[in-house]
């Protein structure tokens, strides 16, 4: 029995990457956030990937994603670390060559007392109140941070995905206030930034979610399949129940197929019941409790059942699927655990 795949386009991976650098206009370089393995698509592959496709920037959560990523990479590859410097991060920052994007004024002083010669962004809060320098702040620091030619100034869209609200120019401007005149590389946008228009873009976009698939970039080609194998199949009578706590009771003479994937695989227990797996665009709905390692169908209406049903595919992508649980796409994706093979599809191979 095969174990359950997640598949990997990794040509519709590198349009999505084209198709947001070509939207971020000349004079503009796009990256790749491939942080939380590559919203759990594999950093190594995807990065290594976004490299040949012509991306030279990447940005990872923490230190020890980027030391993971290195040895993919070619050293013109720049890592960022949006979490900054933290304590104990020297030596990973150092032997990886990654780059820490500083958040305080601690981060600073642990920055130039470990590393005083090696390269550093700056992260200045525009508003959303997560990460980055508070203008007093930058104000007292600014002066030693720019003598020492930072690589970046960055910061984070709080509302990026719905492009009416305010706050976005909000942010904008305070950007602008508290950076212009520094002659120093900024970056403002991630991908629903992008979408918002040239103003947002500045000299480096930071798109994630877009470039595996999902929203706010609606044009974007799904990257992720998710197939889970069929272990059993069963008849159950009308009357009968299916699963744990009895949620399901059939109505009909029932086939019920069981795959190999629950929630111990990052599948949200919120489905029981409510989504579909698919047989290429039929569906068969999900009966019962998804259980830990297990979840069962109704595969009644298929003329034949296959060896796999997909929960993620064509018929019902990483967004569909995040409405029927009440959650993003982000979540969807980065949920899914190390337990799946990963398979990577590229032209030729
Ligand atoms: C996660 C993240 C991104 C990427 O965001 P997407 O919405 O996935 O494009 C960019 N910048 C920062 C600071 C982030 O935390």
């Amino acid at each position: 029995m095969a174990s359950a795949s997640l598949n990997i386009d990794l040509d519709a991976l590198v349009a999505n990457w084209t198709a947001l650098d070509a939207r971020s206009g000349a004079g503009t370089r796009t990256a790749a956030v491939v942080k939380a393995d590559s919203y759990g698509l594999g950093a190594a592959r995807v990065a290594q990937t976004l490299y040949a496709a012509g991306a030279r920037t990447f940005f990872v959560a923490v230190a020890e994603e980027g030391a993971k990523i290195r040895p993919y990479l070619a050293p013109d590859a720049q890592i960022f670390v949006l979490s900054g410097h933290m304590a104990g991060d020297f030596e990973t920052l150092r032997d990886a060559n990654l780059t820490p994007v500083l958040n305080s004024l601690d981060q600073i002083t642990r920055q130039f007392e470990t590393l005083p010669d090696a390269p550093f962004g700056v992260q200045l809060d525009t508003g959303m109140n997560r990460l980055g320098l508070e203008a007093e702040d930058w104000a007292q620091a600014a002066p030693a941070l720019l003598a020492k030619d930072p690589a970046l100034i960055m910061s984070h869209l709080a509302c990026a995905d719905e492009p009416d609200h305010a706050m976005n120019a909000q942010q904008l401007a305070e950007f602008h206030r508290m950076s212009d005149g520094t002659g120093v590389a900024r970056s403002l946008s991630a991908t629903g930034g992008i979408l918002l228009g040239p103003d947002y873009h500045f000299d480096l976009t930071r798109p994630g979610i877009g470039l595996y698939g999902g929203r706010p970039f609606e044009a974007a080609l799904p990257v992720a399949t998710l197939s889970l194998p069929v272990i059993q199949t069963r008849e159950v009578q009308p009357g009968e129940t299916v699963g744990y706590g009895n949620l399901w009771q059939a109505e009909r003479v029932t086939r019920i197929a069981t795959v190999a994937a629950g929630y111990a695989d990052g599948i949200h227990r919120v489905l029981s019941n409510i989504s579909d797996l698919w047989a290429g665009d039929a569906p068969c709905p999900v009966r019962g409790r998804v259980s830990m390692d297990l979840i069962t169908a109704d595969v009644t209406d298929l003329d034949e059942v296959p060896d796999t049903l997909d929960l993620i595919c064509a018929a019902q992508g990483i967004d569909a699927l995040a409405d029927i649980a009440g959650t993003i796409g982000y979540e969807i994706l980065t949920a899914l655990g190390p337990r799946y093979t990963r398979f990577y599809t590229e032209r030729g191979t």
